[in-house]
């Protein structure tokens, strides 16, 4: 018979001590014998023998069960051990909760279960968003500390038969299982968010942390733990660290799919060239004429054609291959309004859109003064378009930029305005020529004038700081009519025309912009 004991364990002790010990009842034995089974020099258990009569042990058997007994210490060594690998490869080692990759296999014993009953599953995956950073400052210890305390107060919202995990550093995940749904989820998720945002004392330091979390539902957002687990992370990262939490939705698969097939492309598109330039025209609001194009950029794609920017360029800025691209548009736009020059089509500037990294890159003097050399721009031919979000970190630095740039000629607009993150005070003492009126104002601009107040007070600060001020997404007459008579100069909009391939602004252009003679209907030129 073999036991371990449940207390502590006196080899001096008597046979009946023995039986209660070991919780044992050894029948009618009369006696019995007790060897320890020792592991590492640690007891672990012991053999007891009995018998019905009094026996003498002869040496012999002794050392029989002796060696029976060690051996059997052996299997119980490397039993334990096993369970502690066992445990070490299911459970984190700072929190004792389940880790990866029993929460993997528990989400999908729940789906086997979930599947055959018809149920809902639930999984929230919570980031900590601050934790890095007193995990920088106050070191590892404090970082763990806090890590065990947040582990504590998510546990302490949970059922039983709910799972939670440490998913990795500073991600959670749980798991609640019981034909739950999203209004279970929405309980969940917000209680982890406020019961995190509650300051953490480790030792006598206060820290601030907070979570975001991203849910995912079976059967709807995955089939399979892993698709579930990753569906839930694609969600929590769009939640973007603002103490909220989010539901997955297909269309954040599709992107976060297209992101990686985007940027391999968007590389490729660049060693072969793919992109081309459309010309948009910038409508003088008085004369009716064409006065300027803006360059917008266009993907010329092998399979799927002409692609717009919307799908693209959040993946060019993201991977710094707007820089690239940024500048193959300047050297193309140059290149064009001079060709365009040499054959009587005198637009009389051209805009190109220039991007924060394109600053950042720190070339964009030298290839601007390069291609207004190569192609003979005069000064105020060239517009660059930049916006707000570019004065935002280092307004001196940027400033004395612009200030250069416009001593080479080049003339600066500041694009979207009104939805960055302006303190007017900049506005002053920035180096600019034009505010570019963001359509956010311009579209809800009704006939009677209606829904015009921030574009009328943009127009009128223009004025006042003697800047020129184009209105974009200029698309109804209404919207001119309105525009027109608070003396905003230049329209750029559907209205006028969309952007084109330079073949059809060049004809678009010629119809507008007749020598001499007088000019068409405005609205036949819209396209
Ligand atoms: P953006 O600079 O604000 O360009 C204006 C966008 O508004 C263009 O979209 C244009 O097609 C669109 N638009 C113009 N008029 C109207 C209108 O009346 N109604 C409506 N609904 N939309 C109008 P597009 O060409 O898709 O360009 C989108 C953005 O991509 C641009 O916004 C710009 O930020 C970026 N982009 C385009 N080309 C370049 C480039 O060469 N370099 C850089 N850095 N960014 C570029
Ligand atoms: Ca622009
Ligand atoms: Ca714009």
């Amino acid at each position: 018979m073999l036991a371990q004991p449940a207390g502590e364990w006196s080899s001096t002790g008597t046979a009946d001590e023995l039986r209660e010990m070991f919780g044992l009842v050894a029948g009618d034995a009369r006696q019995l014998f007790a060897l320890p089974v020792m592991w590492k020099d640690r007891l672990c258990g012991a053999m007891l023998l009995g018998w019905q009569r009094e026996v003498v042990l002869e040496a012999e058997d002794v050392a029989y069960v002796r060696d029976f007994a060690d051996r059997i210490g052996v299997v119980l060594s490397s039993s334990a051990r096993e369970a502690r690998l066992f445990y070490q490869a299911r459970y984190d080692a700072l929190t004792d909760l389940p880790n990866r990759h029993l929460f993997t296999e528990r989400v999908t014993q729940e789906i086997a279960r979930a599947q055959r009953s018809n149920l809902q599953l639930v999984v929230l995956f919570i980031a900590l968003d601050r934790y890095k950073n007193v995990n920088d400052t106050m070191g590892h210890a404090a970082g763990d500390a806090l890590i065990r305390e947040a582990a504590a107060r998510l546990r302490k919202h949970l059922r039983e038969s709910d799972t939670l995990c440490r998913f990795g550093g500073h991600e959670f995940a749980i798991l609640l299982s019981g034909d739950l749904g999203p209004k279970q989820a929405d309980v969940v998720a917000q209680h982890a968010i406020e019961t995190l945002s509650q300051p953490i004392v480790t030792g006598d330091v206060e820290s601030f942390i907070t979570a975001t979390v991203g849910i995912a539902l079976y059967p709807n957002d995955g089939k399979s733990a892993a698709e579930l687990l990753r569906n839930a992370d694609t969600a929590c990262g769009r939640a973007g660290g603002q103490q909220n939490y989010v539901y997955f939705t297909d269309s954040m698969n599709q992107l976060a799919m297209q992101r990686s097939t985007i940027e391999r492309e968007l590389r490729q598109a660049i060693e072969r060239r793919e992109f081309m330039l459309y010309y948009q025209p910038k409508t003088d609001f008085q004369s009716g004429r064409i006065v300027g194009a803006e360059a917008l950029i266009r993907w010329q794609h092998p399979q799927r054609g002409v692609v717009n920017p919307g799908a693209f360029i959040g993946v060019a800025e993201e991977t710094g291959l707007i820089v690239e691209m940024g500048r193959f548009a300047l050297g193309e736009g140059c290149r064009q309004f001079s060709d365009w020059h040499s054959r009587d089509i005198d637009l009389r500037q051209i805009a190109i859109n220039v991007s924060n990294r394109q600053f950042r890159a720190g070339t964009v003097l030298k290839d601007i003064s390069k291609n207004m050399v190569e192609y003979g721009l005069r000064s105020g031919e060239l517009e660059l378009e930049v916006t707000e979000s570019l004065m935002v970190d280092n307004f001196d630095e940027v400033a004395c930029v612009l200030r250069e740039l416009r001593q080479l000629g080049a003339s600066v607009a500041l694009d979207d305005f009104g939805t960055g993150y302006s303190s007017m005070s900049y506005l002053e003492r920035l180096p600019f020529d034009t505010l570019k009126i963001d359509m956010a104002f311009v579209r809800p601009i009704k006939d009677n004038g209606e829904g015009g107040a921030i574009a009328s007070a943009i127009i009128a600060m223009a004025h006042s700081l003697n800047k020129k001020v184009v209105a974009e997404g200029v698309e109804t007459q209404g919207q001119v009519d309105f525009l027109k008579r608070l003396g905003c100069h230049i329209a750029q909009g559907y209205f006028y025309g969309k952007p084109l391939p330079p073949e059809e602004f060049e004809a678009l252009f010629r119809r507008q912009n007749p020598s001499g003679g007088e000019l068409p209907n405005q609205s036949a030129a819209s396209v």
